[in-house]
């Protein structure tokens, strides 16, 4: 990985800023993205090892800023050779309980984010890839995309989706030496889901795999780091479980 320049979104906290330290600790140059913790942000830089970090600002969900903070990575860093679309959102929305306009602007906001926003990322920053001959996307999924979110419907839809993008693209860009790969984690241990793992439910979601607990950041900025290499290239297309065998596909 070294010398590499990697783009991570959702960077500033989370499984985002993980996959960042992790990157950095094998030698690469980080653009670390965020939307609203600009100090967040200056904090995952500051415990990057190495130098030549940047760090770039959008909301997910407005296409115009997505194209500039692309750029604004590949100008940073002098042009991108990995993508980690990790940016998302997730919030309680559950069809019987919320109105009809909240249902709405829930599967606006997610699709916006964690799909479009991902999709739109990953078109503004293929041209970089393919300047420098090839590289990879990994996108950060969840289990949910196959196990389904009673509460969160959107975001499961989301992440079926970015999965669906994730495949289609390997398939049109391998061509370019560009291989597009997926993780899905189950519960990690984050700001995103740390009222369900401290709340009545704690429990039952860490005995939900046979180790007794959620993933570790950590653990999933592993699996990235994995299938960014060049040496997982030939994985293109494949979506990596992270879920302590939480759920099982078949
Ligand atoms: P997190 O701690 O809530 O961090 C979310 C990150 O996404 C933040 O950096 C945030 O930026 C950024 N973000 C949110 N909305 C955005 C928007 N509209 N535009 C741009 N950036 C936006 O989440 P996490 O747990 O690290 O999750 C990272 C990824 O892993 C997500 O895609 C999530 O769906 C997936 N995942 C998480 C879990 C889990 O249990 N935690 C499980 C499966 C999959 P700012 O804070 O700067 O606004």
């Amino acid at each position: 990985m070294t010398g590499r320049a990697v783009l991570v979104t959702g960077a500033s906290r989370g499984i985002g800023r993980a996959v960042a330290v992790a990157f950095a600790a094998a030698g690469a140059r980080v653009a670390v993205h965020y939307n609203t913790g600009a100090d967040a942000a200056a904090e995952t830089v500051a415990a990057l090892s190495g130098t030549g970090h940047v760090v770039v600002q959008a909301d997910l969900a407005d296409a115009a800023a997505v194209r500039a903070m692309v750029d604004a990575a590949a100008e940073g860093l002098g042009g991108l050779d990995v993508l980690v679309n990790n940016a998302g959102v997730y919030f309680e929305h559950p069809l019987t309980e919320v109105s009809y306009d909240a249902w709405q602007a829930a599967w606006s906001r997610t699709l916006a984010t964690n799909l479009v926003g991902a999709a739109n990322v990953c078109y503004c920053a293929v041209p970089h890839l393919r300047a420098r001959g090839g590289g990879a996307i990994v996108n950060v999924s969840s289990r949910g995309a196959f196990r389904g979110e009673p509460d969160q419907p959107a975001y499961a839809a989301s992440k079926a989706g970015l999965n669906a993008l994730g495949q289609s693209l390997a398939l049109a860009l391998g061509r370019y030496g560009i291989s597009v790969t997926t993780v899905a984690p189950g519960f990690v241990d984050t700001d995103m889901v740390a009222s369900s793992l401290d709340g009545e439910r704690g429990d039952a979601i860490r005995a939900q795999s046979p180790f007794g607990r959620v993933a570790r950041p950590e653990e999933v900025a592993h699996a990235v780091l994995f299938l960014a290499s060049p040496e997982a290239a030939f994985a293109t297309g494949t979506i990596v479980d992270v879920n302590g065998a939480s759920y099982l596909r078949t």
